[in-house]
Parts: C-alpha cells; structure tokens; sequence
C-alpha cells in the first residue's frame, strides 16, 4: 500500500470512529485506569463512557459508589503515602484520616432529591439529571481525596469526569482516577467513567476547559484557576482560596479551645483551606491560651525568631510578602530546625505573637504557623478577623459562649463554613455533623459540594392526570 493511501484510512478510520463516538482506536491509554496520554483521548472516552451512564440506574450508580467507599479505605494508606511522598507536603497519619472521611461522608445517590407539584392541573415532577461530562481541576494539597469526592459526587449525579490534577501531585491524583475506574468496573459500570492526563499542563487544562464535550466545570483551588474558570464561559463551580481566622474570647473553655486551635491548625501541617491560620485572642485569656497550646504540641517561638522565620518561609518584593512555596506543607520541626532550634517531641504547631498586619497573619501561608494576635474586645477582634479573612467568605471559626459573639462575627464574616467551639475540621464533618466535602465553593455558592451541585434540574409535565384528588 502506497503511503498516501495508508494515511488516508488511518484519517477515515480515525473520523469514523469519532462519528461513532467510540474512543480512538490510536489512543495510547496508560497502565492505569482511565489515565490517557494526551486530553483528546481522554475526552473522547470519558464522552463514550457517559452515554453509555445513562442506561444505568440509580440503583447501578450507587453500587459503584459503594465500591468506590470500599477501595479508598482499603488503599487509604497508599495513596497518604503516596502523596506525603510525591508532594512533599503534610502528613500520613492526618492524609489517612481525610481518605476515611471521604470513603464515609461524601454523600451518593440519596443526595439526589426529586420534587413534585400535584393538582388540578395534573403532575409535575422536578428531578435532578446530569450535565453530561464535567471538566475537574484538582490542587495538590488534597490530590486524591478531592478526585475521589468530586468523583462519587459526580458519578452520584450521572456524569463522566475529566480530571486535570495539579501537575506536582499527578501521580497521586492518577491513582485515584485508576481506583475510581476499579471501583466502577467492578459494579458492571462504564470503562472510563472518569479520566485524567498522565502529564497534566496549562495546554491540557486549556483544552480540557474549551471541549465542547465538556459541559460544566468546577476548579478547586486558590485564586488564579478559580479566575480562569469564570472567564471560561461556561457552567463553573468554583472553590476558591480562605485565610480562616479564629477567634478565642473570654468567656470560652479556654483550655479546650487551645487544643481544639492546635489540633487543627496542625492537621495535615495546616494544608486545609478551612484550617485555623491566625488567631485573635482576648487580652484577659490570651497568656493562658499560649501556655495551654504549648501543652498540646505548640511551640512558641518571640523577637528575632519570628524573623528568621519569616525570612525562611516568605518571600519579600518590595515589601509585598508571599509564601516560599517549598515550604508549603511542611512539618513544624523542620521550620525550627531551619532557624536553629531543635524542636521537642511532639511539636506539631508553632506559635507566636504578632500585630494584626504581619504577614503571618494576612497571607495564607499553609503551614504549621498560627500568629497569636491579642485584643481588647469583640468588635476589634471581629474587624481584625474579617480583614485576615480578606472577604473570601471561605472559613471562620470562634471560641465562645456569648451567644451575642457568635452571632455576631457569624453575620459580618459571612463564610461558607463557621465553626463554634471545635477544631476546624468539624466543619467537614470530621467530629461535627454534616457529610463532607474536598471542594468548598464560595465564590460561586454552591458552598459544600455534594451530588445535587453536579446536576441540573429538570421538569417533566402531565397535564390532567396522575393526580388523585
Ligand atoms: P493552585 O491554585 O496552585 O492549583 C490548583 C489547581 O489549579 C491545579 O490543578 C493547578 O494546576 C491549577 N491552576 C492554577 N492556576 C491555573 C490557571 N491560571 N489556569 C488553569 N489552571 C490553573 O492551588 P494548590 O496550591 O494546589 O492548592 C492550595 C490552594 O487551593 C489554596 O489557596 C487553598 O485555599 C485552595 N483550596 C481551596 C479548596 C476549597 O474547597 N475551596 C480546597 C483545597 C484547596
């Protein structure tokens, strides 16, 4: 055969297939699941894929997501691991306990809620269907455990997910793409229901976020994505950065709030969004609270050191401070270790005291740093602490049993998520009601992101019938 005519039924077989909407024949899928080589590919069958979702029932769908429950917890281990390993950031221990609360409190198909109108003029119902494929940017700080959420979420919903995992956390975030495909196909389920890039990049997401395929996005991450995705055109759910301040007044159990700030503004080395990042304490409370924290796994670090910290984990332009991004993430001994201290056993959290403009206090530093900042009365402590929050409405949380204070800071700061009188984490449901959820939109306020934020309502009517009185 002469080359021409060689390319030329490669062309025809290659478009036929398109047309058909089958995968492509030449696509070079990876040994994981669902993990392509390049986004076309992926695309074109994750699209197969969700055509072939809508012959499943509900029923079917939960029984993936029952298997998806079952491996995270079993592969829990490895993928913490894993990511402490690839990412260089948090810890295995808190990555273990964030995978268990996805496999258990990420909501399936129950989330889904039909409503109905009956009456003279017959039947309506209301039910809530699927976009079809949804384009998922994931960041590094929870890389497999936002794929496995937004992934039950969305396949809960009846769609096929492409991921474009943060490209220094891809093989961890692959992982779980794999794992989700396993899960899937186990029930009886569709070849890639959800897929990913082996080499995630800028012209991957591009491409990712302009397909036609691609009917709704959702971006979890800090500023720069969530702007790229609402300038994209499209459906966009977008969760966005947080600077969560807490708050400690002096009517609260103050020996209880100072472990409650530790245990989690220290989880997972302070990646969360929602985690504790500056505190503001009453005057009257606030040397107890320092010498309590201290009891718990805070190290106090005053004067010189809190520069030589600065120093190691910020950035200076011109007198504009940013996180050191290799920092990011890191164990507290380590920081100590970097400014000449050897850190005691169990030192999971450094403390210090700073004025409210520091920049530990203003810039969200997702690390195991929390700035101690003191004031005289509610209404500074409230100003103080929605200026740090820096309007995001993201996180906030406070220590009180003033019902007057809580109702108060609640009100100005108008976060998606306020936690009274706990760790952060009880926001997600680790310890405090409610399911969970990796991607928390408030930009675009949805807020905790669950099943129903993956899908579009839709009205069937029956016009004089189905009604029986
Ligand atoms: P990041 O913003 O660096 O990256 C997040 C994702 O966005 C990655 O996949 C990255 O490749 C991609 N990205 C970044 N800029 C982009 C652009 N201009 N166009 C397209 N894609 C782009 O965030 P990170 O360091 O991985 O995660 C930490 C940040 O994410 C923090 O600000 C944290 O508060 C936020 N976060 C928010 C939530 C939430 O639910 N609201 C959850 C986790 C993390």
């Amino acid at each position: 055969m002469d080359n021409e005519k060689y390319i030329s039924e490669i062309v025809a077989n290659v478009i036929k297939s398109i047309n058909a909407g089958g995968e492509v024949k030449t696509s070079a899928a990876t040994h994981k699941k669902g993990v392509f080589t390049s986004m076309t590919d992926a695309l074109q069958a994750v699209n197969k894929a969700y055509n072939e979702l809508k012959n499943y029932s509900v029923a079917q769908r939960e029984e993936m997501i029952k298997n998806i429950r079952r491996l995270t917890l079993e592969e829990a281990e490895t993928m913490a691991v894993m990511g402490v390993k690839e990412t260089g950031m948090g810890n295995v221990n808190d990555k273990i306990i964030k995978h268990q609360l996805v496999a258990k409190k990420t909501p399936g198909t129950e989330d889904l809620k039909p409503s109905v109108m009956t009456g003279d003029a017959g039947l309506t119902l209301v039910e809530m269907a699927p976009y079809g494929v949804i384009g998922s940017i994931t960041p590094s700080t929870n890389p497999s455990e936002t794929v496995i959420c937004n992934s039950m979420g969305m396949i809960a919903g009846g769609n096929g997910v492409v991921f474009n995992p943060h490209p220094n956390a891809k093989d961890v975030a692959n992982y779980a793409v794999d794992l989700v495909n396993r899960a899937v196909l186990e029930a009886g389920g569709p070849e890639n229901i959800v897929v990913s890039v082996e080499n995630p990049t800028k012209e991957s997401s591009d491409e990712m976020m302009q397909s036609p395929i691609v009917r709704m996005l959702v971006a979890t991450g800090g500023p720069g994505v969530v702007k790229a995705l609402l300038s994209s055109g499209k459906k966009a759910i977008g969760a966005g950065a947080g600077n969560p301040p807490v708050i400690v007044d002096d009517t609260a159990d103050v020996l209880k709030a100072a472990k409650d700030i530790v245990d989690g503004a220290s989880f997972d080395n302070n990646l969360p969004c929602i985690a504790e990042k500056e505190c503001f304490a009453f005057n009257n409370i606030a040397d107890t609270l320092i010498t309590e924290m201290q009891k718990h796994g805070a190290y106090l670090i005053k004067g010189d050191e809190i520069q030589k910290l600065m120093d190691t984990c910020l950035v200076n332009k011109d007198g504009k401070y940013s996180i050191n991004k290799k920092w990011v993430g890191k164990d507290a001994y380590k920081f100590l270790e970097a400014i000449g201290i050897n850190a005691p056993a169990g030192t999971k959290l450094i403390i210090c005291e700073t004025d409210a403009s520091h920049p530990f206090v203003q810039v969200e530093l997702m690390m195991p740093i929390l700035a101690i900042v003191r004031v005289n009365d509610i209404d500074e402590a409230i100003a103080k602490a929605c200026q740090a929050e820096h309007g995001n409405r993201h996180s906030a949380h406070i220590h009180s049993k003033n019902v007057d204070h809580l109702s108060k800071f609640a009100k100005a700061v108008e976060t998606t998520i306020f936690v009274k009188n706990a760790p952060s984490y009880a926001g997600i449901g680790a310890g405090g009601e409610g399911y969970t959820t990796f991607t928390i939109a408030g930009p675009t306020g949805e807020g905790l992101t669950a099943a129903h934020s993956f899908t579009r309502s839709r009205r069937c009517v029956l016009v004089d019938g189905l009604h029986i009185v």
